[in-house]
């Protein structure tokens, strides 16, 4: 392992009617209160109303910003900031999925902040303050509820970064099970889909000796590949969308990556990939990990093939670990497929027409990946093979 120190300060939330909490939680911090969502989701399943008549019966002051986009943007972030500027608005209320939270975390910064809210992103700018700001998520997938971390989209530049600040970790999330009953069945997969991929990228990390955390995500993995076919065939099952939920949540919440760096070599690539096509982010990822797994397997074939036997029962007797790893990885990509996730590009009508210009997005702070340094050339070969 590598040298750490860790703090999560995030209050979490959790089970069956929880949003009772949601008053006491909010009015520790103000009574003027920005409540931020999506594109209508909530007011279909009634969520809209539930949190509405919490704040009203504590007396507060609500405003809203409503439509924030799936892969939310600067525009949106900026806005948001304003209305908090405007009208001295105390603590940020985000009803949501990752989306709507990433997008209330630039805007706690950016309210708090006098330049361009891009400057944050870009790290340009690093936040000096933020306001408070809690959660109630509505989707199983980024773990953005217990994490310090956010992704915008620039949609006039075409880019998409992360950037986090442990400024805006929020102050609480309130995960409640069945306020995930209603996400459609594509989205369940994404959300499936990207959980599993932020496991990955902690697996492949930059250190040795770390048989806890080895043994920590290959169980997360394993619980996660057991629960999805059954919650695609069964949206409303409480047990199952509470497995979900938690996974998701630990998935990203720093306790799999104490000791080491992961190497978010894919995400890095996605989010190239989603800022020339405003793809759905797990359904770029589905496509790209298998593809850079295949393409560093070479690194280290033990550590593939170990994740290929204790998550995929790949049977290694009288295999070698390249022959284990392979095999590990097209059961990830058959186990993707099963659950109806896209394959290649062409599912979204991507050619090779703009790959280098994904390249180059993918390619903007040098070469990436912790596990392996990834340059222009392995890039366009990994993107090549996505097509
Ligand atoms: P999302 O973009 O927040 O939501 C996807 C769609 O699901 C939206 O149309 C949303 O509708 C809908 N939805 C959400 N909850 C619903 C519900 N209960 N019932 C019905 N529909 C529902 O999805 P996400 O996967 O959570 O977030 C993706 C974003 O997070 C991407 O931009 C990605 O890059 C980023 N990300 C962040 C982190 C991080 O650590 N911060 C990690 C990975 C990815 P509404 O618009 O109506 O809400
Ligand atoms: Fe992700």
């Amino acid at each position: 392992m590598n040298a750490f120190s860790f703090q999560n300060p995030v209050k979490l939330i959790f089970g069956k009617g929880q949003l009772s909490q949601l008053a006491e939680e909010l009015s520790l911090y103000g009574k003027k209160v920005l409540v931020v969502y999506g594109g209508g989701s909530i007011k279909k399943n009634g969520l809209y109303d539930q949190v509405i008549s919490v704040l009203n019966d504590a007396n507060m002051e609500v405003f809203e910003l409503a439509g924030v986009e799936p892969n939310p943007r600067l525009s949106t972030a900026k806005h948001g900031a304003d209305i908090c500027k405007q009208e001295g608005i105390e603590v940020i209320l985000a009803v949501g999925g990752g989306s709507v939270i990433d997008c209330t975390k630039l805007i706690a910064a950016a309210a708090k902040y006098d330049g361009d809210p891009w400057d944050l992103v870009t790290r340009k700018a690093i936040p000096a303050d933020a306001l408070p700001f809690g959660t109630v998520l509505t989707l199983a997938a980024t773990g953005s509820e217990m994490n310090a971390g956010s992704v915008i989209t620039n949609e006039e530049t075409q880019e998409k970064y992360g950037w986090g600040n442990p400024l805006v970790f929020p102050k609480f999330s309130i995960l409640d099970p069945e306020n995930t009953f209603t996400v459609p069945l594509n989205q369940t997969v994404y959300g499936i889909v990207d959980m599993m991929s932020h496991m990955f990228e902690q697996y492949y990390h930059n250190a040795t000796n770390t048989p806890v955390q080895d043994e920590m995500i290959e169980g997360v993995l394993r619980s996660v590949i057991e629960t999805a076919p059954k919650l695609v065939e069964d949206l409303e099952n409480y047990e199952l969308r509470e497995t979900i939920l938690f996974a998701g949540t630990i998935g990203l919440n720093g306790f799999l990556q104490m000791g080491y760096n992961g190497d978010w070599a894919s995400h890095n690539i996605e989010h190239a990939v989603s800022a020339v096509y405003d793809i759905p982010h797990a359904g770029g990822l589905a496509i790209i990990f298998p593809r850079w797994m295949r393409h560093n397997v070479n690194v280290n074939p033990e550590r593939f093939a170990k994740i290929a036997t204790k998550v995929f029962n790949v049977d290694p007797a009288g295999k070698t670990a390249e022959e284990v790893a392979f095999e590990g990885i097209d059961r990830l990509a058959t186990f993707w497929a099963s659950l109806d996730a896209p394959t290649n590009l062409s599912d979204y009508n991507i050619d090779d027409s703009k790959i280098d210009l994904m390249v180059e997005k993918a390619m903007v702070n040098g070469e990436y990946g912790n596990f392996n340094k990834l340059n222009a050339v392995d890039t366009k070969a990994i993107l090549t093979a996505c097509l």
